[in-house]
């Protein structure tokens, strides 16, 4: 089966690695694969099942979240990572091509759901994976916009504890963040959708800024799902499909996740649809739900205090990337993924 693979970031790299590994006939196309747009923050869990523990820069043990002038300290060891998502996704692209995707360095102008693919010129594919990322140019005519936040964020030398993530839920819209790199270095970024500049000044001063390294921007996508998984020949992967968390706008666990279930059903689309949204629906829902109640917080910052006080109680029981309950990966999937890294 012959099946192009649009997008050679996290998730196209992924399926791609899955679908060759099983002896279909990849081809996977971008011009110039984005460096990502990433905080780089993931679970302690994310790290082990993929086995990444060499791309982890830092391990945070401690979240401080402001809310209105008010702080709740969460005490969060061996829950999450910062790890390096640029090596992440350049390891990735090198397993792909050793299971065998072959590699086009060209933008792809056009695809249909006939399965037309136009990129110097017209072609027919058994299977078209979307993996363009969080705008989808190529395919919002069939499916939609997303609902998305602008994200700026500066890698910068700054006077930071390296052992403490800060979360500002003062920032209006998604979030305001803080995380450190080590060897005093921090990550600082905001997703808002006005004001970028006034939330980044206040968030720099908290962070000690003393120089700022490199700067970055890119959409967060918050919606979830929307307007389905598939068309035709056409299927959607990762941000392009609208899998990161509604909560946070992390992508990588749930698109590790759903490149998954798209490579097991990349013969059956329907199914492929029907088998994500049935394991993942409720935990949408839960996080759509989490994040009203994160806006209204913002609105009256004593309850939302109340409520992250007993939230950090039971934090310890709480699952960083599932909320609704805890899954697993598939494991054959996840030890095919592993033996190419
Ligand atoms: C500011 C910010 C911070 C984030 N922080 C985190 C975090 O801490 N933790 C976390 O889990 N997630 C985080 N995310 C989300 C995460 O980065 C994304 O979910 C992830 O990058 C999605 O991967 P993807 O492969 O679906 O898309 P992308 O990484 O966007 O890759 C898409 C690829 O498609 C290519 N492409 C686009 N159009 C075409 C075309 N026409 N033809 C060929 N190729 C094309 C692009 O060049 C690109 O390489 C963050 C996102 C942002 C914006």
């Amino acid at each position: 089966m012959r099946v192009l693979v649009v997008g050679r970031g996290f998730s196209g790299s992924l399926v791609s690695l899955l679908l060759a590994d099983k002896g279909f006939d990849v081809t996977s196309a971008d011009p110039n694969p984005v460096i990502p747009h990433c905080t780089g923050i993931v679970s302690r869990r994310f790290v082990y099942t993929l086995g990444i523990d060499h791309l982890i820069l830092t391990e945070p043990q401690r979240l401080i979240i402001n809310i209105g002038r008010k702080e709740v300290l969460i005490e969060a060891p061996k829950k999450a990572a910062v790890i390096d998502r640029e090596r992440l996704d350049e390891e990735l692209r090198e397993a792909s091509e050793a299971a065998g995707a072959k590699v086009i360095k060209k933008r792809v102008k056009e695809i249909t759901p006939e399965g037309h693919a136009l990129i110097d010129s017209r072609e027919k594919y058994r299977r078209i994976i979307d993996a363009e990322g969080a705008k989808r140019s190529l395919v919002k005519r069939f499916f939609g916009e997303l609902e998305t936040f602008p994200g700026v964020q500066i890698d910068a030398y700054a006077e930071r504890d390296d052992e403490e993530v800060l979360i500002d839920l003062n920032v209006p819209g998604l979030f305001g963040r803080i995380v450190p790199l080590g060897d005093n270095k921090a990550r600082i970024g905001v997703a808002t959708r006005k004001n970028h500049r006034k939330y980044m000044r206040r968030l720099m001063k908290r962070a000690g800024f003393k120089e700022e390294i490199s700067r970055r921007g890119g959409l967060v996508v918050v919606s979830g799902p929307r307007g389905g998984l598939h068309k035709g020949k056409i299927m959607l992967v990762g941000d392009a499909a609208g899998v990161p968390k509604p909560l946070t706008g992390g992508g990588l666990a749930f698109g590790l996740h759903n490149a998954i279930v798209a490579a097991r059903n990349v013969e059956d689309p329907k199914r492929y649809e029907r088998e994500y949204m049935r394991i993942m629906g409720p935990e949408y829902r839960t996080q759509r739900i989490l994040r009203t109640a994160k806006d209204l917080s913002r609105l009256a910052p004593p309850i939302g205090f109340i409520l992250l006080h007993l939230a950090s109680k039971i934090s310890s029981r709480l699952d960083m990337d599932f909320r609704s309950g805890i899954r697993t990966y598939p494991s054959e999937d996840i030890s095919r993924i592993r033996s190419y890294l």
